[in-house]
């Protein structure tokens, strides 16, 4: 009797297309293109060649970038569904993701790097001019798809450069269709988006013919991002995690504060880099700290993001789900006590509880690593010093906030804070004009603002000798 061949088949990869899942059921909805590695040359290639024409025309992208903003916008009402559908937010936060895309790509293509004449007192005339750099490689995760994509390839196509994107695979979607979108009214070539597994990302990273690589994702997989740059010396702007901590003054007013300081924690279900990840809280308002963020966790409403009563979806996939849990049962093995939550919820999809942590060891990961997911430990502290110290004492960096009645005096502490951004009162905003950068191990390179197109171009010097001696 014939025996037939088995075929070892990679789980969810069917055709060069691979399983895409809606974590509100756990099951795959559509699949998006597996891109081969070696794929990649001639992808670069066009993308090089689209360069010449693309930084020769600022005024062109301007008026190219606008169109995008307008069409990106128009896109709303089909992006933002498909978002939550992968992502699994609830969908107002889609739609006020796809408005923050098309408000950066407005920003940026408004703005222009300044030529400027320096002088150091010599009679020497030098003048500074700034040159993109060429294909610049963006790789993003999957909390904020659309939202980190146009944090990349706004400021590179308005500094003049082309891009390659790679979503995360688990959320190829909407990005595909943004991208659609946005290069309807580019040049062939200057957006392109390719989806796969690794070693996509991998090779995009060390590809010779990349010369920015702009990387947002996990401290580990950056790292790899940069040693893998090294290869080419590509220019690398990494934006890493982040376990950003709460900090509250002895005068925070706990009733006024705490649907802030709640939804700081848990908004797109805990996952956002600079969400806070631990909260402490003094010794005397310790037990109302944790009773108001209970309250808060117990009354949220859980569910899939179509449904417009959810506030809170669910995790975005199974491994991060396994973490979160995993983090969690060590947490109340070691002694924690759930005021809310701590446990999966019992339905199909990757749900977990909100769920607010007291009592937590200072030394479990829930507190020292990104748990990236809707779980907050919360710590007492005796004096303030040691609030700031345990604040400081992670490898990371990216953010923190103080939270105090008196505002300059919470400045005061938060100025103490060795991270990026620091929020008084608030936490997790950030403007389209302002500089986003992590300290330790939350990055490399800024983003945001000026210094973000500036991140995408080089200094160009023209020197002259002065007057006297020409
Ligand atoms: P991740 O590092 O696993 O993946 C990020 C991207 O890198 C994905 O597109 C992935 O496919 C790709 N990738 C995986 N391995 C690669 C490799 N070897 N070389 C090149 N690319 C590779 O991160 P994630 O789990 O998708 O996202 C969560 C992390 O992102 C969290 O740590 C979060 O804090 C961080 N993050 C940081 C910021 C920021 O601005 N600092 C913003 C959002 C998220």
């Amino acid at each position: 009797m014939p025996t037939r061949r088995s075929v070892r088949r990679v789980p969810g990869v069917r055709g060069g297309r691979f399983a895409v899942r809606d974590p509100a059921t756990g099951q795959e909805f559509d699949t998006a293109p597996d891109q081969r590695a070696d794929e990649l040359d001639a992808i670069v290639d066009r993308s090089h060649a689209a360069w010449r024409g693309w930084r020769a025309d600022p005024a062109a992208r301007t008026t190219a970038l606008l169109a995008a903003a307008d069409a990106v916008a128009a896109a709303g009402p089909a992006l933002a569904p498909l978002l939550t559908r992968e992502q699994g937010k609830p969908l107002a936060e889609s739609h006020a993701e796809v408005a923050r895309t098309a408000a950066r790509l407005r920003y940026f293509a408004e703005l222009s790097p300044e030529t400027r004449p320096i002088t150091d007192g010599r009679a020497v005339r030098s003048e500074v001019r700034w040159r993109p750099l060429g294909p610049v490689a963006a790789i993003v995760p999957w909390n904020f798809p659309l939202q980190l994509a146009s944090a990349k390839f706004a400021p590179a196509l308005a500094a003049g450069n082309t891009v390659v994107l790679k979503p995360s695979p688990f959320t190829p979607l909407a990005t595909r269709r943004l991208a659609a979108v946005v290069a309807e009214v580019l040049p062939e070539g200057v957006l392109t988006v390719v989806t796969g597994r690794e070693p996509l990302g991998s090779r995009l990273a060390s590809h010779p013919g990349i010369r920015h690589v702009s990387f947002t994702g996990s401290v580990a997989t950056g790292r790899a991002v940069a040693a893998g740059a090294a290869a080419s010396l590509a220019r690398v702007t990494l934006e890493l995690g982040g376990n950003d901590a709460a900090i509250l003054l002895d005068d925070a007013d706990v009733e006024r504060i705490a649907d802030r300081l709640f939804w700081a924690a848990f908004r797109n279900c805990g996952q956002v880099c600079m969400a806070v990840k631990r909260v402490y809280a003094p010794a005397r308002l310790y037990p109302r700290v944790v009773e108001a963020l209970a309250e808060r966790a117990e009354d949220t409403v859980v569910g899939a993001g179509l449904d417009p009563d959810v506030r809170l979806g669910p995790v975005n996939n199974a491994g991060q789900l396994a973490r979160v849990e995993d983090y969690t049962a060590q947490a109340l093995a070691a002694g924690a006590r759930a005021a809310a939550g701590g446990h999966r919820l019992d339905r199909a999809g990757y749900f977990f509880a909100p769920t607010v942590l007291a009592d937590v060891p200072p030394d479990s990961p829930v507190v020292t690593e990104e748990q990236f997911g809707p779980v907050l430990p919360v710590l007492p502290y005796d004096s303030v010093d040691e609030a700031v110290a345990a604040a400081n004492g992670t490898g990371f960096g990216l953010g923190g906030s103080v939270w105090g009645t008196d505002q300059d005096r919470a400045a005061a502490v938060a100025d103490r804070l060795e991270c990026g951004t620091v929020w008084i009162n608030h936490h997790a905003e950030l403007s389209l004009a302002q500089p986003f950068a992590g300290v330790k191990e939350s990055g490399v390179g800024v983003a945001g603002g000026p210094w973000g197109l500036y991140g995408n171009l080089r200094p160009f010097v023209v020197h002259r000798l002065g007057e006297a001696r020409s």
